[in-house]
């Protein structure tokens, strides 16, 4: 049951739902991809600063934090409410953005939004007053990393960001180690409303280059054809999946960024990226070797050349063993509506082969994780669309704020239970050496054939 005021937060943020809906469909129109939603992060971070608060911005180029309270002078646990702030290069769909070719073919303008019309109540001196701890507002960048990983490559070889994860970035920059627990969302299908604690794989990502030799492409003995290796390798890679163990939920997938420069000219470099994902980090690294010995293997049958460098992609996600605090909340706010639950902790059968850098933070710290509806269409996909704006932005935001309220209420029980039965799975020392662990450089030289005198 709600008490007074969660009731009074409801009615807050129905108060300004149309200000709300405008700050997301703005975001909506006006999309941007990771570590460039510069716009997107200027937004939350006014949002924020007209509500009195006081945001950090550029935290991992592009990132936003901003406390309810001075961190210096509050006491108690500190609940993090995070959305993230990209969206996909998807120049196909209708409302793209012109500037970016981006869209929010994955709901996280609802994310954000959320965060923001949480914010709204949290910041009204009557509710402040009544929260007991604090609480952390979080835009984070770049939950995408497998989309233009060429730009996110490059700012990493700049020193620029250390990871192509945004969560990930935070974390290797120490901002999430002040933090207790992170209450975060994602759009899905659903009714209304659905408790998202489902496993989900890790990655690691590759970038591949095979090096060749030009030749017109008529005489291609004269040239070494890195195009050719770059087909092999599919096929290589193709003839490994079925030595992977079912167990592991191997998933590989890659993109040509770049296939040479003419029909007619023997390639002399063709560039790839891979996301190398399964159920677990050892299974992760078996699969990642895997891929490692086909893609030199097709270097190496027709003698060319190649790079592979491999990063740490994301960590599994490891799914909460208490999700009371969050199923009372959705139930609480359902008005009738159905609240669905995806809980591998409850069902292992249940796995997810997809992967988000919420992985990392299920290693750190408790997660709690939701989902709301209000989207039709395929996710990723050109269709993708708000049907249901209330739901989408408003309820989103309201769950938010409520989770916040409610995990801090009596002396912080319900945090409390949840820290209480938590284990962490690394440090945040642990993952900065991870991360280092997990970075890999390999060359091998083009192998021209020796010449054979007629
Ligand atoms: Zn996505
Ligand atoms: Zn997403």
């Amino acid at each position: 049951m709600l008490d007074q005021v969660e009731k009074r937060i409801c009615e807050i943020i129905d108060e300004h739902a149309q200000e709300i809906i405008g700050f997301g469909n703005d975001i909506w129109y006006h999309a941007e991809t990771g570590f460039k939603e510069f716009r997107t992060s200027q937004k939350l971070a006014e949002g924020l600063e007209k509500l009195g608060l006081k945001p950090r911005t550029g935290i991992g180029l592009t990132g936003v934090k901003a406390y309810l309270k001075d961190p210096e002078t509050t006491r108690g646990l500190n609940i993090c409410l995070m959305g993230e702030m990209d969206a996909l290069p998807l120049p196909t769909h209708p409302d793209a953005w012109s500037e970016t070719g981006a869209a929010h073919a994955c709901g996280h303008n609802a994310q954000m939004t959320g965060v923001y019309g949480a914010a709204i109540a949290l910041t009204m001196p009557e509710i402040k007053e009544k929260i007991n701890g604090n609480i952390t507002f979080i835009g984070v960048p770049s939950e995408e990393f497998s989309s233009d990983t060429e730009y996110k490559m490059k700012l990493i070889h700049e020193g620029k960001i250390g990871c192509g994860g945004g969560k990930s970035e935070f974390l290797r920059l120490g901002e999430l180690d002040d933090l207790d627990i992170c209450v975060c969302h994602h759009t899905w299908e659903t009714k209304y409303a659905i408790v998202l604690n489902d496993s989900g794989n890790g990655f690691v990502n590759k970038s591949v280059r095979f090096i060749g030799k030009a030749a017109h492409g008529t005489s291609a003995w004269q040239g070494i054809d890195a195009w050719e290796a770059a087909s092999l390798s599919t096929a290589a890679i193709n003839a490994n999946r079925e030595i992977s163990p079912e167990k592991d939920y191997t998933r590989i997938h890659g993109v040509i960024t770049k296939g040479g420069n003419a029909a007619n000219v023997i390639a002399d470099e063709v560039r790839m990226d891979f996301s190398v994902r399964a159920k677990t980090m050892p299974a992760v690294q078996r699969a990642s070797y895997k891929v490692d010995r086909a893609l030199k293997a097709s270097a190496m049958a027709v003698g060319a050349g190649i790079d592979i460098e491999t990063i740490a992609g994301y960590l599994p996600y490891i799914p909460s063993n208490n999700v009371t605090l969050l199923k009372g909340v959705l139930e609480d706010l359902s008005n009738g509506r159905p609240v669905e639950v995806i809980d591998s902790a409850s069902d292992p059968m249940i796995h997810s082969p997809g992967s988000t850098d919420l992985g990392e933070l299920t290693h750190l710290m408790p997660v709690v994780q939701f989902g709301t509806a209000g989207q039709a269409g395929t996710g990723h996909g050109a269709d993708y669309r708000i049907v249901d704006e209330n739901l989408y932005y408003v309820e989103t935001a309201k769950i938010f704020a409520i989770c916040g309220y409610r995990l801090l209420k009596d002396d912080a029980a319900a945090a409390k239970d949840l820290l209480n039965g938590f284990q962490p799975a690394l440090t945040a020392e642990g993952y900065r050496k991870y991360l280092a662990d997990n970075q890999k450089f390999e060359h091998m030289d083009p192998v021209p054939v020796p010449s054979f005198e007629d």
